[in-house]
Protein backbone atom coordinates (compact mmCIF):
# COMPACT_ATOMS: atom_id res chain seq x y z
CA UNK A 1 0.00 0.00 0.00
CA UNK A 2 1.48 3.36 -1.07
CA UNK A 3 0.28 6.22 1.53
CA UNK A 4 0.72 5.24 5.09
CA UNK A 5 -1.51 6.33 8.37
CA UNK A 6 -2.49 9.47 8.02
CA UNK A 7 -1.89 11.46 11.00
CA UNK A 8 -5.63 13.67 10.54
CA UNK A 9 -8.31 11.46 12.29
CA UNK A 10 -10.99 9.53 10.73
CA UNK A 11 -13.66 11.10 13.37
CA UNK A 12 -12.29 15.32 11.87
CA UNK A 13 -12.26 14.46 8.45
CA UNK A 14 -15.81 12.35 8.71
CA UNK A 15 -17.27 15.70 11.09
CA UNK A 16 -15.97 17.95 8.05
CA UNK A 17 -17.86 15.35 5.93
CA UNK A 18 -21.06 16.39 7.58
CA UNK A 19 -21.27 19.65 7.04
CA UNK A 20 -20.33 20.04 3.12
CA UNK A 21 -21.88 16.26 2.08
CA UNK A 22 -25.46 15.47 3.23
CA UNK A 23 -25.17 13.04 5.28
CA UNK A 24 -21.63 12.85 5.23
CA UNK A 25 -21.17 9.91 2.53
CA UNK A 26 -22.08 10.20 -1.59
CA UNK A 27 -24.57 7.53 -1.30
CA UNK A 28 -27.76 5.93 0.69
CA UNK A 29 -25.98 2.45 1.15
CA UNK A 30 -22.69 3.95 2.53
CA UNK A 31 -24.24 5.56 5.25
CA UNK A 32 -24.26 2.65 7.79
CA UNK A 33 -24.99 2.96 12.11
CA UNK A 34 -21.17 2.77 13.94
CA UNK A 35 -19.30 3.70 10.81
CA UNK A 36 -19.86 7.18 10.47
CA UNK A 37 -16.48 7.55 11.25
CA UNK A 38 -14.47 5.45 8.64
CA UNK A 39 -12.46 6.99 6.35
CA UNK A 40 -10.50 4.62 4.14
CA UNK A 41 -7.03 6.45 2.96
CA UNK A 42 -5.69 3.18 1.46
CA UNK A 43 -6.87 -0.08 -0.73
CA UNK A 44 -5.03 -2.97 -1.77
CA UNK A 45 -5.75 -6.68 -2.58
CA UNK A 46 -7.86 -8.05 -0.10
CA UNK A 47 -7.57 -5.04 2.52
CA UNK A 48 -8.37 -1.35 3.46
CA UNK A 49 -6.85 0.83 5.75
CA UNK A 50 -8.46 3.96 7.75
CA UNK A 51 -7.32 7.46 8.21
CA UNK A 52 -7.03 5.81 11.86
CA UNK A 53 -4.30 3.77 10.90
CA UNK A 54 -6.56 0.92 11.14
CA UNK A 55 -6.15 -2.01 8.32
CA UNK A 56 -8.64 -4.68 7.67
CA UNK A 57 -9.30 -7.58 5.70
CA UNK A 58 -12.32 -6.44 3.32
CA UNK A 59 -14.82 -8.92 2.58
CA UNK A 60 -17.84 -6.68 1.72
CA UNK A 61 -15.45 -5.65 -1.65
CA UNK A 62 -17.13 -1.77 -2.23
CA UNK A 63 -20.50 -3.89 -2.57
CA UNK A 64 -18.74 -6.38 -5.21
CA UNK A 65 -16.96 -5.17 -8.49
CA UNK A 66 -13.28 -5.83 -7.63
CA UNK A 67 -13.32 -9.51 -8.29
CA UNK A 68 -9.65 -9.48 -8.70
CA UNK A 69 -9.03 -7.64 -5.97
CA UNK A 70 -8.82 -3.85 -4.81
CA UNK A 71 -6.50 -1.70 -6.99
CA UNK A 72 -5.16 -4.77 -8.87
CA UNK A 73 -1.82 -3.18 -10.63
CA UNK A 74 -3.03 -4.70 -13.93
CA UNK A 75 -5.99 -2.94 -13.59
CA UNK A 76 -4.00 0.11 -11.95
CA UNK A 77 -1.54 0.69 -14.66
CA UNK A 78 -3.84 0.01 -17.87
CA UNK A 79 -5.90 3.07 -16.55
CA UNK A 80 -3.34 5.24 -15.97
CA UNK A 81 -1.68 4.44 -19.18
CA UNK A 82 -5.22 5.58 -21.31
CA UNK A 83 -5.69 8.18 -18.79
CA UNK A 84 -2.25 9.60 -19.69
CA UNK A 85 -2.41 9.02 -23.80
CA UNK A 86 -5.91 9.07 -24.59
CA UNK A 87 -7.79 11.49 -22.15
CA UNK A 88 -11.04 11.73 -23.31
CA UNK A 89 -12.24 13.38 -26.69
CA UNK A 90 -15.91 12.65 -26.73
CA UNK A 91 -16.43 11.87 -30.40
CA UNK A 92 -15.77 9.03 -32.85
CA UNK A 93 -15.39 5.82 -31.19
CA UNK A 94 -11.72 4.61 -29.77
CA UNK A 95 -10.27 1.08 -30.73
CA UNK A 96 -10.38 -0.55 -26.70
CA UNK A 97 -14.34 0.74 -26.91
CA UNK A 98 -14.60 -1.54 -30.41
CA UNK A 99 -12.87 -4.33 -28.44
CA UNK A 100 -14.78 -4.52 -25.05
CA UNK A 101 -17.77 -4.60 -26.88
CA UNK A 102 -16.08 -7.83 -29.24
CA UNK A 103 -15.61 -9.57 -26.23
CA UNK A 104 -18.77 -8.40 -24.70
CA UNK A 105 -20.11 -10.21 -27.51
CA UNK A 106 -18.42 -13.34 -27.47
CA UNK A 107 -18.58 -14.22 -24.01
CA UNK A 108 -22.28 -13.18 -22.94
CA UNK A 109 -24.81 -14.95 -24.62
CA UNK A 110 -27.72 -12.86 -25.29
CA UNK A 111 -25.43 -10.11 -26.63
CA UNK A 112 -25.42 -9.19 -30.09
CA UNK A 113 -24.63 -5.75 -29.74
CA UNK A 114 -23.72 -3.90 -27.12
CA UNK A 115 -23.44 0.07 -25.46
CA UNK A 116 -21.70 1.59 -22.58
CA UNK A 117 -22.64 3.44 -19.72
CA UNK A 118 -21.40 4.96 -16.84
CA UNK A 119 -22.99 2.74 -14.04
CA UNK A 120 -25.27 -0.25 -13.79
CA UNK A 121 -28.82 2.41 -12.82
CA UNK A 122 -28.25 3.92 -16.55
CA UNK A 123 -27.84 0.30 -18.14
CA UNK A 124 -31.33 -0.77 -16.15
CA UNK A 125 -32.63 2.42 -17.26
CA UNK A 126 -31.96 1.99 -20.89
CA UNK A 127 -33.15 -1.71 -20.81
CA UNK A 128 -36.90 -0.43 -19.91
CA UNK A 129 -36.88 2.65 -22.06
CA UNK A 130 -35.60 0.41 -25.05
CA UNK A 131 -38.30 -2.20 -23.80
CA UNK A 132 -41.10 0.21 -24.21
CA UNK A 133 -39.62 1.77 -27.20
CA UNK A 134 -39.97 -1.43 -29.02
CA UNK A 135 -43.24 -2.46 -27.66
CA UNK A 136 -45.05 0.46 -27.02
CA UNK A 137 -46.56 -0.91 -23.95
CA UNK A 138 -46.57 0.55 -20.45
CA UNK A 139 -45.89 -1.91 -17.83
CA UNK A 140 -42.83 -3.47 -16.10
CA UNK A 141 -42.48 -6.55 -13.93
CA UNK A 142 -40.05 -6.48 -11.13
CA UNK A 143 -39.37 -8.72 -7.85
CA UNK A 144 -39.76 -8.07 -4.32
CA UNK A 145 -36.09 -7.89 -2.92
CA UNK A 146 -34.30 -7.38 -6.57
CA UNK A 147 -32.51 -3.50 -7.00
CA UNK A 148 -31.90 -2.35 -10.23
CA UNK A 149 -30.60 1.06 -9.23
CA UNK A 150 -32.16 4.60 -8.34
CA UNK A 151 -34.46 5.16 -11.05
CA UNK A 152 -38.35 5.76 -10.97
CA UNK A 153 -39.42 2.44 -12.64
CA UNK A 154 -37.72 0.49 -10.38
CA UNK A 155 -36.84 2.24 -7.39
CA UNK A 156 -39.77 0.25 -5.10
CA UNK A 157 -39.75 -3.19 -3.61
CA UNK A 158 -36.49 -4.10 -2.51
CA UNK A 159 -35.87 -4.72 1.14
CA UNK A 160 -39.13 -4.66 2.48
CA UNK A 161 -40.66 -4.49 5.78
CA UNK A 162 -43.44 -7.49 6.29
CA UNK A 163 -46.27 -5.73 6.03
CA UNK A 164 -45.01 -3.58 2.73
CA UNK A 165 -44.28 -6.91 1.14
CA UNK A 166 -47.18 -7.76 -1.58
CA UNK A 167 -47.80 -4.03 -2.88
CA UNK A 168 -45.88 -1.03 -3.59
CA UNK A 169 -43.28 0.29 -1.53
CA UNK A 170 -41.22 3.09 -2.50
CA UNK A 171 -37.33 3.71 -1.76
CA UNK A 172 -37.59 7.01 -2.67
CA UNK A 173 -40.11 9.84 -2.66
CA UNK A 174 -40.66 12.48 -5.44
CA UNK A 175 -41.56 9.34 -8.18
CA UNK A 176 -44.34 10.10 -9.75
CA UNK A 177 -47.78 7.73 -8.57
CA UNK A 178 -48.39 6.93 -12.17
CA UNK A 179 -44.33 5.80 -13.09
CA UNK A 180 -45.03 3.55 -9.80
CA UNK A 181 -48.05 2.41 -11.13
CA UNK A 182 -46.65 1.20 -13.94
CA UNK A 183 -44.33 -1.28 -12.26
CA UNK A 184 -46.05 -4.86 -10.91
CA UNK A 185 -44.01 -6.31 -8.44
CA UNK A 186 -44.20 -10.16 -8.23
CA UNK A 187 -42.83 -12.46 -5.31
CA UNK A 188 -39.14 -14.28 -6.71
CA UNK A 189 -39.28 -17.74 -7.82
CA UNK A 190 -42.75 -17.69 -8.04
CA UNK A 191 -43.64 -19.08 -11.35
CA UNK A 192 -47.35 -19.28 -10.77
CA UNK A 193 -47.50 -15.62 -10.35
CA UNK A 194 -46.17 -15.07 -13.45
CA UNK A 195 -48.04 -16.77 -15.35
CA UNK A 196 -51.43 -15.29 -13.38
CA UNK A 197 -49.93 -11.64 -14.06
CA UNK A 198 -49.12 -12.52 -17.95
CA UNK A 199 -52.77 -14.39 -18.42
CA UNK A 200 -54.16 -10.66 -16.84
CA UNK A 201 -51.46 -8.06 -18.58
CA UNK A 202 -49.82 -9.91 -21.03
CA UNK A 203 -50.71 -7.64 -23.93
CA UNK A 204 -49.41 -4.82 -21.53
CA UNK A 205 -46.01 -5.47 -20.50
CA UNK A 206 -43.34 -4.21 -21.99
CA UNK A 207 -40.56 -5.68 -19.82
CA UNK A 208 -39.99 -7.97 -17.22
CA UNK A 209 -36.34 -7.16 -15.40
CA UNK A 210 -35.00 -9.68 -12.92
CA UNK A 211 -31.61 -10.33 -11.07
CA UNK A 212 -31.28 -14.15 -11.74
CA UNK A 213 -29.57 -14.37 -8.58
CA UNK A 214 -31.42 -11.93 -5.96
CA UNK A 215 -27.93 -10.80 -4.43
CA UNK A 216 -29.05 -7.55 -3.25
CA UNK A 217 -30.58 -9.28 -0.15
CA UNK A 218 -28.36 -11.44 -0.05
CA UNK A 219 -28.50 -14.46 -2.18
CA UNK A 220 -31.78 -16.27 -3.24
CA UNK A 221 -31.03 -18.84 -5.61
CA UNK A 222 -33.43 -19.21 -8.46
CA UNK A 223 -35.42 -22.52 -9.24
CA UNK A 224 -34.27 -23.23 -13.10
CA UNK A 225 -37.75 -23.98 -13.85
CA UNK A 226 -38.49 -19.98 -12.87
CA UNK A 227 -36.47 -18.81 -15.09
CA UNK A 228 -37.61 -20.91 -17.51
CA UNK A 229 -40.95 -19.75 -16.94
CA UNK A 230 -40.18 -15.99 -17.23
CA UNK A 231 -38.03 -17.06 -20.44
CA UNK A 232 -41.40 -18.60 -22.11
CA UNK A 233 -44.02 -15.99 -20.71
CA UNK A 234 -42.30 -12.93 -21.83
CA UNK A 235 -42.08 -14.84 -25.35
CA UNK A 236 -45.26 -16.09 -25.81
CA UNK A 237 -46.54 -12.36 -24.77
CA UNK A 238 -43.85 -10.52 -26.83
CA UNK A 239 -42.46 -9.20 -23.87
CA UNK A 240 -38.67 -8.16 -23.51
CA UNK A 241 -36.55 -10.04 -20.86
CA UNK A 242 -34.01 -8.14 -19.00
CA UNK A 243 -31.69 -9.67 -16.77
CA UNK A 244 -29.97 -7.61 -14.88
CA UNK A 245 -26.20 -8.80 -14.49
CA UNK A 246 -24.89 -6.00 -12.31
CA UNK A 247 -23.35 -8.25 -9.60
CA UNK A 248 -23.76 -11.89 -10.75
CA UNK A 249 -22.16 -10.76 -14.50
CA UNK A 250 -18.33 -12.15 -14.65
CA UNK A 251 -18.28 -12.64 -10.87
CA UNK A 252 -20.02 -15.45 -10.94
CA UNK A 253 -19.22 -16.72 -14.84
CA UNK A 254 -17.68 -15.03 -17.50
CA UNK A 255 -21.18 -15.12 -19.13
CA UNK A 256 -23.36 -14.23 -16.21
CA UNK A 257 -25.81 -16.48 -14.65
CA UNK A 258 -27.28 -16.91 -18.49
CA UNK A 259 -24.55 -18.87 -19.16
CA UNK A 260 -24.60 -21.11 -15.94
CA UNK A 261 -28.51 -21.39 -16.02
CA UNK A 262 -28.69 -21.93 -20.18
CA UNK A 263 -31.28 -19.65 -19.87
CA UNK A 264 -31.01 -16.42 -22.51
CA UNK A 265 -32.64 -13.34 -22.27
CA UNK A 266 -33.24 -10.20 -24.44
CA UNK A 267 -31.35 -7.83 -22.99
CA UNK A 268 -28.15 -7.93 -20.08
CA UNK A 269 -27.49 -5.09 -18.31
CA UNK A 270 -23.98 -5.19 -16.46
CA UNK A 271 -21.93 -2.96 -14.03
CA UNK A 272 -19.79 -3.72 -11.02
CA UNK A 273 -17.19 -6.80 -11.95
CA UNK A 274 -16.53 -5.82 -14.86
CA UNK A 275 -13.95 -3.29 -14.72
CA UNK A 276 -12.87 -4.43 -11.09
CA UNK A 277 -13.87 -1.30 -9.59
CA UNK A 278 -13.72 1.42 -12.45
CA UNK A 279 -17.03 2.92 -13.04
CA UNK A 280 -18.48 1.39 -16.14
CA UNK A 281 -21.90 -0.12 -17.20
CA UNK A 282 -23.24 -2.00 -19.84
CA UNK A 283 -26.57 -2.73 -21.95
CA UNK A 284 -26.33 -5.67 -24.98
CA UNK A 285 -28.45 -7.90 -25.96
CA UNK A 286 -30.68 -8.60 -29.73
CA UNK A 287 -29.47 -6.84 -32.29
CA UNK A 288 -33.08 -5.48 -33.08
CA UNK A 289 -33.39 -4.24 -29.82
CA UNK A 290 -30.31 -2.84 -29.53
CA UNK A 291 -30.25 -0.71 -33.07
CA UNK A 292 -33.49 1.21 -32.06
CA UNK A 293 -30.79 3.27 -29.56
CA UNK A 294 -30.46 6.45 -31.27
CA UNK A 295 -26.26 5.88 -31.60
CA UNK A 296 -27.86 4.76 -35.19
CA UNK A 297 -28.82 7.57 -36.71
CA UNK A 298 -32.41 8.58 -36.69
CA UNK A 299 -33.35 5.49 -34.71
CA UNK A 300 -35.90 6.32 -31.53
CA UNK A 301 -34.82 5.38 -28.16
CA UNK A 302 -32.20 8.31 -27.37
CA UNK A 303 -29.03 7.13 -25.80
CA UNK A 304 -26.55 9.37 -24.72
CA UNK A 305 -23.41 10.08 -21.88
CA UNK A 306 -20.77 12.15 -21.51
CA UNK A 307 -18.60 9.45 -20.19
CA UNK A 308 -19.65 6.76 -22.17
CA UNK A 309 -16.96 4.47 -23.30
CA UNK A 310 -14.24 6.64 -21.25
CA UNK A 311 -10.63 5.71 -22.10
CA UNK A 312 -9.44 5.11 -18.88
CA UNK A 313 -12.42 2.62 -18.02
CA UNK A 314 -12.38 0.68 -20.84
CA UNK A 315 -8.79 -0.01 -20.63
CA UNK A 316 -10.06 -1.29 -17.07
CA UNK A 317 -12.56 -3.24 -18.29
CA UNK A 318 -10.39 -4.94 -21.25
CA UNK A 319 -7.41 -5.44 -18.37
CA UNK A 320 -9.98 -7.21 -15.60
CA UNK A 321 -11.22 -9.32 -18.94
CA UNK A 322 -7.97 -10.39 -19.67
CA UNK A 323 -7.15 -11.49 -16.57
CA UNK A 324 -10.44 -12.82 -15.60
CA UNK A 325 -9.73 -15.08 -19.09
CA UNK A 326 -5.75 -16.11 -18.87
CA UNK A 327 -5.82 -16.76 -15.08
CA UNK A 328 -7.48 -18.47 -12.97
CA UNK A 329 -9.78 -16.51 -11.31
CA UNK A 330 -13.12 -18.25 -10.75
CA UNK A 331 -11.52 -21.14 -10.16
CA UNK A 332 -9.67 -19.54 -7.15
CA UNK A 333 -12.84 -17.60 -5.89
CA UNK A 334 -15.12 -20.52 -6.28
CA UNK A 335 -13.15 -22.61 -4.27
CA UNK A 336 -12.24 -20.25 -1.40
CA UNK A 337 -16.13 -19.22 -1.39
CA UNK A 338 -16.81 -23.11 -1.03
CA UNK A 339 -14.38 -23.56 2.19
CA UNK A 340 -15.91 -20.33 3.68
CA UNK A 341 -19.19 -21.44 3.36
CA UNK A 342 -18.43 -25.09 4.61
CA UNK A 343 -16.03 -23.67 7.15
CA UNK A 344 -19.34 -21.24 8.72
CA UNK A 345 -21.90 -24.28 8.10
CA UNK A 346 -20.17 -26.41 10.66
CA UNK A 347 -18.88 -23.38 12.92
CA UNK A 348 -22.91 -22.77 13.00
CA UNK A 349 -23.72 -26.28 14.03
CA UNK A 350 -20.98 -26.60 16.97
CA UNK A 351 -22.09 -23.50 18.04
CA UNK A 352 -25.89 -24.95 17.97
CA UNK A 353 -26.86 -21.05 16.44
CA UNK A 354 -29.76 -21.50 13.92
CA UNK A 355 -27.85 -20.19 10.61
CA UNK A 356 -28.32 -20.77 6.86
CA UNK A 357 -25.34 -20.23 5.12
CA UNK A 358 -25.59 -19.38 1.38
CA UNK A 359 -24.74 -18.30 -1.70
CA UNK A 360 -22.93 -18.86 -4.70
CA UNK A 361 -18.96 -19.05 -5.95
CA UNK A 362 -17.74 -16.15 -4.25
CA UNK A 363 -20.64 -14.84 -2.92
CA UNK A 364 -21.48 -15.83 0.62
CA UNK A 365 -23.85 -15.01 3.36
CA UNK A 366 -25.13 -16.46 6.56
CA UNK A 367 -29.11 -15.62 7.83
CA UNK A 368 -29.92 -16.38 11.30
CA UNK A 369 -33.19 -18.70 11.14
CA UNK A 370 -33.80 -22.17 11.04
CA UNK A 371 -34.16 -24.13 7.96
CA UNK A 372 -32.90 -24.43 4.71
CA UNK A 373 -31.32 -22.23 2.06
CA UNK A 374 -34.12 -19.30 1.40
CA UNK A 375 -35.97 -19.34 -1.99
CA UNK A 376 -38.30 -16.86 -1.57
CA UNK A 377 -38.45 -12.67 -0.01
CA UNK A 378 -40.69 -13.88 2.77
CA UNK A 379 -38.44 -16.64 3.43
CA UNK A 380 -36.24 -14.38 4.87
CA UNK A 381 -38.61 -12.73 7.29
CA UNK A 382 -37.38 -15.05 9.56
CA UNK A 383 -33.71 -13.83 9.85
CA UNK A 384 -32.78 -11.95 13.06
CA UNK A 385 -31.60 -8.96 12.16
CA UNK A 386 -29.98 -7.96 15.13
CA UNK A 387 -27.31 -10.76 15.59
CA UNK A 388 -26.65 -10.13 11.54
CA UNK A 389 -25.75 -6.96 11.75
CA UNK A 390 -24.25 -7.47 15.58
CA UNK A 391 -21.66 -9.99 14.98
CA UNK A 392 -20.44 -8.27 11.78
CA UNK A 393 -20.03 -5.18 14.30
CA UNK A 394 -17.71 -7.40 16.37
CA UNK A 395 -16.09 -8.32 13.60
CA UNK A 396 -14.16 -4.87 13.02
CA UNK A 397 -12.53 -5.97 16.36
CA UNK A 398 -10.69 -8.61 14.93
CA UNK A 399 -9.82 -6.48 11.47
CA UNK A 400 -12.35 -7.95 9.25
CA UNK A 401 -15.08 -6.43 7.52
CA UNK A 402 -18.28 -7.76 6.21
CA UNK A 403 -20.74 -4.43 5.81
CA UNK A 404 -23.07 -4.26 8.85
CA UNK A 405 -26.17 -3.85 7.14
CA UNK A 406 -29.02 -6.33 7.01
CA UNK A 407 -29.40 -8.67 4.31
CA UNK A 408 -25.99 -7.64 2.66
CA UNK A 409 -23.89 -10.52 0.87
CA UNK A 410 -19.95 -10.68 1.52
CA UNK A 411 -17.92 -11.18 -1.39
CA UNK A 412 -14.64 -13.06 -1.80
CA UNK A 413 -11.96 -11.72 -4.32
CA UNK A 414 -9.03 -13.44 -6.19
CA UNK A 415 -6.67 -11.27 -4.07
CA UNK A 416 -8.22 -13.26 -0.67
CA UNK A 417 -5.72 -16.18 0.18
CA UNK A 418 -6.43 -19.28 2.21
CA UNK A 419 -5.19 -17.45 5.25
CA UNK A 420 -7.67 -14.81 5.20
CA UNK A 421 -10.39 -17.41 5.29
CA UNK A 422 -8.76 -19.32 8.35
CA UNK A 423 -8.28 -15.68 9.95
CA UNK A 424 -12.33 -15.19 8.91
CA UNK A 425 -13.69 -18.09 10.31
CA UNK A 426 -11.89 -17.95 13.58
CA UNK A 427 -13.14 -13.87 13.59
CA UNK A 428 -16.62 -15.09 13.18
CA UNK A 429 -16.40 -17.65 15.64
CA UNK A 430 -15.53 -14.78 18.35
CA UNK A 431 -17.52 -12.11 17.18
CA UNK A 432 -20.80 -14.20 16.74
CA UNK A 433 -19.81 -15.96 20.71
CA UNK A 434 -19.83 -12.23 21.60
CA UNK A 435 -23.21 -11.33 20.80
CA UNK A 436 -24.89 -14.02 21.70
N1 LIG B 1 -28.43 -3.65 -10.69
C1 LIG B 1 -27.99 -4.36 -9.65
C2 LIG B 1 -28.30 -5.82 -9.58
C3 LIG B 1 -27.23 -3.75 -8.65
O1 LIG B 1 -26.81 -4.46 -7.59
C4 LIG B 1 -26.94 -2.38 -8.78
C5 LIG B 1 -26.15 -1.70 -7.73
O2 LIG B 1 -25.92 -2.18 -6.67
C6 LIG B 1 -27.43 -1.68 -9.88
C7 LIG B 1 -28.16 -2.34 -10.83
C8 LIG B 1 -27.13 -0.22 -10.05
O3 LIG B 1 -25.80 -0.06 -10.39
P1 LIG B 1 -25.05 1.33 -10.05
O4 LIG B 1 -24.97 1.45 -8.59
O5 LIG B 1 -23.72 1.17 -10.74
O6 LIG B 1 -25.87 2.40 -10.66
Amino acid sequence: MSSGPDLTSGARIAERARKVVPGGVNSGQRSVPGLADLVVTATSGARFRTADGREFTDFHSAFGPPLLGHNDPDVARATAEAGTTLGHMGVGVTEGEVELAEQLTELIPSVEKVLLTSTGSEATFHALRVSRAATGRRLVVKFQGCYHGWHDSVSLNVISAPEKVGGHDPISTGILPEVLDATLVLPFNDSEAVRRTFAAHGQDIAAVIVEPVPHNVGALLPYQEFLTTLREETAKAGSVLVFDEVITGFRHALGGWQQLSGVTPDLTTLGKAIANGAPVGAIGGRADLMDLFSTRPGAPAFFAGTYNGHPSVVAAALATLRKLREEPVHEHVYRLGARVRAGLDSLYTRLGVPAVVTGHGSVFVTYFMPGDAPRTYDDLLANDAALFVGYRRRLLDHGLFELPLNLKRSHISYAHTDADVDRLLEGTEAAVQAVL
